[in-house]
């Protein structure tokens, strides 16, 4: 069975880079989970595609959240 050193939940920005610097030491093994599907959608390399990727829950996640901001 292989042991890891490290698990990073989410490979997104903070855990990429997280993976990526804990990784270039050889001697560490580190497992970087994603629960998100692939970045194939053109709308993700397209600048004005965020509007629409962010109301689809195949590219959002829509976790709930309290209200904040100054609207609340
Ligand atoms: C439309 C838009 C445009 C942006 N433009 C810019 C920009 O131009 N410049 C800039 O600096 N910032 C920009 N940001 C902000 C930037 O994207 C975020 O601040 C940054 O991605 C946050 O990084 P993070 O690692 O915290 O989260 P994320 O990058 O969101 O990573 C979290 C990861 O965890 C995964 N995940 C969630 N739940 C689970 C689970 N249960 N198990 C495993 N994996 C899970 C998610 O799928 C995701 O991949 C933008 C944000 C948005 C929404």
């Amino acid at each position: 069975m292989t042991r890891f050193d490290y698990v990073i939940a989410g490979a997104g920005s903070a855990g990429c880079e997280l993976a990526n610097r804990l990784s270039e030491n050889p001697a560490v093994n580190v497992l970087l989970v994603e629960a998100g599907g692939q970045d194939t959608s053109p709308l993700i390399a397209m600048p004005g595609g965020a509007t629409e990727l962010m109301g689809d829950p195949a590219t959002a996640w829509h976790y709930p959240t309290r209200p904040f901001g100054l609207a609340g």
